[in-house]
C-alpha cells in the first residue's frame, strides 16, 4: 500500500494527504476516506465528537463545530479556534538545548564593514530616501547610474533605490512613528551597503534628514536635497556625481574569509500549505541551528504566526529579560490587531486554506518550525538592530512586503524564503533564497525555486538532508559564488514600511 497520509505526532487525530486522494482510499488498514480529500488536507483518523478537540502536531488546532466521521475531510469550515495562549506567565529557559547539529563549514567569504557589525553578501550602493517625492527623479537617476556608472566599477553588485511610502503626510510625533522612522533610519545601515551613505531628501517632508541620520554622518557628501537645486538637470547632475563618488569607495571592497559570525541571514515563509511545517520550515530550522552552531545570526519573525505557539518559543528565550520582551511584543501585537478589530485569525489567506491549513494555529505551528531548536539570544522590535549573536525573534508583521524591509533594517544581508503554493517574492538589498515544501511546486516552478523540501513528504530524502543542502547553499549564496533564482532575475518587491502610526 502506498503511503497515502502523513501524521505528525502521536497524539494527533488527524493526519494530511500526500497528494489529492479519491473516495474509498484506504489510507490505514481501518480508515477509509469517506470522499475525496485534496492534497495536503486533512483527514480523520478517527471519529470526534461536536466540539472534540481535532490535533494535529500534537497541538489543539480548534474544535469540531459538529461530529465527524473517522474518514471525512477536515476542512477550514469545520473547525473553530481555540483561545490564544496567555502571555502572562510564561515558562522562561525552560528548554535550551546544547545539541545543536555541526556546521559543516564554519567561514564565508564576505564584505568586511567599515563600521564593524555583520559583513555584507553583497556590495551594493544603498540610495535612501526620506521621503516618497523624490523617488520619480530618483528612479531616473538611479536607471542612468546603472547603464552609465555601474559598467566602470566591477566590484559593485547594484544600485538599489530605497524607496517607500513613508516620509510625510504622516503623523511624525505619533509614538508608534518610532517604528517606521528606526525602520528607515537602520536600513540606511544595512550592511550589504557597506557604510556608505547616500540620502535624497526633498527639503520639507516631516522626515528630516536630522531624524533619518546620525548627526555624524550629516553632512554635504551625503546628502542631496532636491529643492536646493536649481531644477530637474540638476538633480540628476547632482545624483550622478554623488554615485559615482561611492561608487568609487565601494569598488574597493573586497570578499574576504570570514568567521560565520560575521553572517546574519533572515528567514520568513509565504504563501504556506500543509507540507510547509513538515517539509520546507522544518528544514530552514534545521540549516538554522547548523548556522547558530558556528556562531552565526538568524532571525525568524512574523508575529502573528508564532503567535499561537508563543509558550514554546518563550521557553527556548535564554533568560527572562529575553521573555519579557517576547511577551511585550506579543501584547503590543494583541492590542494592535485588537484595535482594527480583528484578530490573528485574519491572518491565513485562501491560498494557505486552498493548501490545507485550517487556521492560524495549524500555520503557526508550521511556521515555528523554521526556528529550529536553537535557544532564543535577543528579541527585537520591528527593525531594531540586533546586539547579539544567535537566533533571534525579529517580531515583524507576517506580510511577506513588510517583515522584508523589517528584516533589512534588522540587518539581515540574505534571506530564505519557505513558500508552499508560490510566491516570486525578492528583495532588492539582499539576495533571497526560495525552498518550495512540495514536489508539484518544484515540478511547476522549476526555475524560479532554489530549494525542493517537497522530496521530506514523499521520503525520498530526511529534513537533516535538505536541511544541509540548504546550509551549503546558503554559504554559497553569501559568499557570491552562486545566486539564487530571485536574483539573477532581479525579482525585486517594493518595501512597505511597517507604520501603524496615523497617517495625516
Ligand atoms: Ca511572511
Amino acid at each position: 500500500m502506498e503511503k497515502t497520509y502523513i501524521k505528525i505526532n502521536e497524539r494527533d487525530n488527524v493526519a494530511i494527504t500526500i497528494h489529492t486522494i479519491a473516495k474509498g482510499t484506504k489510507v490505514l488498514d481501518d480508515v477509509v476516506s469517506n470522499e475525496e480529500i485534496p492534497q495536503g488536507h486533512k483527514i480523520a483518523l478517527s471519529d470526534i465528537s461536536k466540539d472534540g478537540e481535532i490535533i494535529r502536531y500534537g497541538v489543539v488546532l480548534g474544535y469540531a463545530m459538529d461530529s465527524i466521521k473517522k474518514g471525512d475531510w477536515i476542512n477550514e469550515k469545520m473547525l473553530y479556534l481555540p483561545t490564544p495562549p496567555s502571555v502572562d506567565n510564561m515558562d522562561f529557559a525552560k528548554y535550551l538545548v546544547t545539541d545543536l547539529p555541526v556546521a559543516p563549514v564554519r567561514v564565508f567569504d564576505g564584505y568586511k564593514n567599515p563600521n564593524g557589525g555583520y559583513a555584507g553578501t553583497r556590495n551594493i550602493l544603498g540610495i535612501s530616501t526620506t521621503v516618497q517625492c523624490v523617488t520619480g527623479v530618483l528612479n531616473v537617476a538611479v536607471k542612468k547610474m546603472k547603464d552609465e556608472l555601474l559598467p566602470k566599477y566591477k566590484n559593485v553588485d547594484d544600485i538599489v533605490a530605497i524607496n517607500h511610502a513613508y516620509g510625510c503626510g504622516v503623523a511624525i510625533n505619533a509614538p508608534e512613528a518610532k517604528i517606521p522612522i528606526r525602520a528607515l533610519k537602520n536600513l540606511t545601515k544595512n550592511p550589504n551597503f557597506g557604510g556608505e551613505l547616500m540620502v535624497v531628501a526633498l527639503g520639507c517632508e516631516k522626515l528630516t534628514v536630522e531624524m533619518l541620520l546620525d548627526e555624524t554622518d550629516i553632512k554635504p557628501e551625503n546628502v542631496i536635497v532636491l529643492q536646493e537645486l536649481q531644477g530637474y538637470q540638476a538633480m540628476i547632475d547632482a545624483l550622478m556625481k554623488m554615485a559615482e563618488v561611492k561608487l568609487r569607495i565601494l569598488d574597493k571592497r573586497r570578499r574576504e574569509p570570514l568567521n560565520l559570525s560575521e553572517l546574519c541571514i533572515g528567514m520568513q515563509c509565504g504563501g504556506s500549505d500543509a507540507f510547509s511545517g513538515i517539509t520546507a520550515n522544518p528544514s530552514a530550522g534545521y540549516a538554522a541551528d547548523m548556522l547558530v552552531e558556528a556562531g552565526a545570526t538568524v532571525m525568524f519573525s512574523e508575529v502573528t504566526e508564532v503567535r499561537d505557539g508563543v509558550h514554546m518559543i518563550a521557553e527556548r528565550c535564554v533568560n527572562e529579560e529575553v521573555g519579557k520582551k517576547l511577551a511585550a511584543e506579543m501584547k503590543w501585537y494583541d492590542a494592535y490587531l485588537e484595535n482594527g478589530q480583528v484578530d490573528r485569525s485574519a491572518n491565513p489567506t485562501p491560498g494557505n486554506k486552498k493548501g490545507g491549513l485550517s487556521n492560524i494555529v495549524e500555520k503557526a505551528m508550521g511556521s515555528i518550525a523554521k526556528s529550529g531548536r536553537s535557544p532564543i539570544v535577543e528579541v527585537l522590535s520591528p527593525g531594531e538592530m540586533p546586539s547579539k549573536h544567535g537566533l533571534i525573534y525579529a517580531a515583524t508583521p507576517a506580510s511577506d512586503i513588510v517583515c522584508g524591509p523589517c528584516q533589512l533594517a534588522s540587518g539581515i544581508t540574505l534571506q530564505v524564503f519557505m513558500t508552499g503554493r508560490g510566491t516570486p517574492y525578492g528583495l532588492a538589498a539582499a539576495p533571497v533564497i526560495k525552498v518550495c515544501s512540495r514536489n508539484d511546486m518544484k515540478n511547476m516552478w522549476q526555475d524560479l525555486i532554489d530549494i525542493n523540501a517537497g522530496k521530506i513528504a514523499t521520503g525520498e530524502a530526511t529534513i537533516e538532508e535538505v536541511g544541509t543542502e540548504l546550509f551549503n547553499f546558503i554559504i554559497d549564496v553569501a559568499s557570491g559564488r552562486k545566486k539564487s533564482f530571485a536574483e539573477i532575475y532581479k525579482l525585486h518587491n517594493d518595501l512597505c514600511i511597517f507604520n501603524p502610526a496615523p497617517i495625516t
